[in-house]
């Protein structure tokens, strides 16, 4: 990485400082302090393979080097790769990860879209794979067969809220020579460090939390091994989704307000799933930042708070939990999460109906909240009026 170091120590290693600062010194030919949107395609030579470090905009774009720098560095990473969206980073990851006859390991309730990738798009090449419950990491041993290349990490998962204990899982992976992959779109690197704990590969969408303000598609992966990094930049530039130049502007722009928008977004949450906790429309909250949730203890240990996330069994069924995403107002009913207005949604009909049939179905009684930035007395009322509707 290349950070410039000043005088008196460089750029300190807080999270908030680095996420400011981490890739984007002042422009050094105008002094700008806010990183130029670079457009060019294409950069000027002095000689046959002698230029100032870009040559062609989809091989390296300098907006996108401080975002990968950026974003690598918050990650604790040794190198980090921007992609068009999350889907791609993760197509990256799992090619240059799986081959045909390979078995991967995924989470029982893993990102709709992601288990569509595995099952549908890699299957079709002839790679195999499970679903596993990670917060078992014991029971993770019977699930790996000789050609277990990957296991695939989500926590807190989607839409459950499951929290898996990134360390154990990765200490029986690696017993097993098998990689570990962290999506940690949830929690974002200010609330959890998946490298740090063992893990061997994070990716993101950076849809969501880190760009933060619902206006980005984007993806990223950042690992700890240098070599897997060389080969992630080879299949970033043969395969070419890569993300332009004003994207990932918007998600540095995103990144630098990160450790304040989660900090709110963990504390609205966390008074919200207080309230439907003691609702009588609400069967069971799933939250990991309450007491009564299976992986609290985990949760406490890994993560610096418990997210912007909430799901919830609606108690009347199906049938209330969709009269219940119809009925709210502040809360807009919509895919997408992280940003910083609230969103709900029903996983069975919506993110997860591509896994309706499988061993990833979910409850069709189930709610995803996105908790956003509003005032928290606002968004309160607005799922108590909701709720009140279909109690009973
Ligand atoms: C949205 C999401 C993805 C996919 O990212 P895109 O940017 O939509 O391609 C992957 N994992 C999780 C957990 C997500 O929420």
């Amino acid at each position: 990485m290349t950070h410039e170091s000043g005088g008196r120590g460089g750029l300190g290693a807080g999270f908030e400082t680095l996420a400011i600062h981490a890739g984007q010194p002042a422009d050094p030919s105008t002094g700008a302090v806010v990183t130029p949107i670079s457009l060019a395609t294409t950069f000027a030579q002095d000689a046959v393979g002698k230029h100032a470090g870009f040559e062609y905009g989809r091989t390296g774009n300098p907006t996108r080097a401080a975002l990968e720098d950026c974003l690598a560095t918050l990650e604790g990473a040794a190198r980090g790769l921007a992609f068009a969206s999350g889907m791609a980073a993760e197509d990256a990851v799992l090619r240059a990860l799986v081959a045909p006859g390979d078995h991967v390991v995924l989470p029982l309730d893993a990102y709709g879209g992601t288990f569509r990738l595995v099952s549908r798009v890699y299957a079709d090449t002839g790679v195999s794979w499970s679903a596993a419950d990670l917060t078992e990491p014991d029971a993770l041993a019977a699930v790996f067969t000789p050609t277990t290349r990957v296991v695939w990490i989500e926590t807190p998962t989607n839409p459950a809220l499951g929290i898996v204990d990134i360390e154990a899982v990765s200490a029986v992976a690696h017993a097993h020579g098998v990689t570990v992959v962290v999506d940690n779109t949830f929690a974002t690197p200010y609330l959890q460090q998946p490298l740090a704990l063992g893990a061997d590969v994070v990716v993101h969408s950076t849809t969501k939390y880190l760009g933060g303000h619902s206006d980005t598609i984007g993806g990223f992966a950042a690992v700890g091994n240098a070599e897997l990094g060389d080969q992630l930049a080879f299949l970033q530039n043969a395969m070419g989704a890569v993300p332009g130049p004003f994207d990932c502007y918007l998600v540095l722009r995103g990144i630098k307000t990160l450790a304040v928008r989660m900090d709110r977004h963990c504390e609205n949450a966390a008074t919200i799933a207080a309230m439907l906790d003691q609702h009588p429309a609400v069967d069971r909250v799933l939250y990991p930042g309450l007491n009564s949730h299976p992986g609290h203890d985990i949760a406490a240990r890994q993560m610096r708070a418990f997210g912007g996330m909430i799901s919830f069994i609606a108690a009347g069924g199906e049938e209330a939990a969709l009269d219940i995403a119809a009925a709210t107002e502040l809360f807009t009913l919509a895919e997408s999460l992280g940003a910083v207005e609230s969103l709900i949604e029903h996983p069975g009909r919506m993110t997860h109906a591509s896994a309706a049939g499988s061993p990833l179905e979910v409850d069709p009684a189930l709610i995803r909240l996105s908790v956003g930035l509003e005032s928290v007395d606002d968004l309160l009322t607005d799922l108590r009026l909701a709720l009140d509707e279909v109690t009973p």
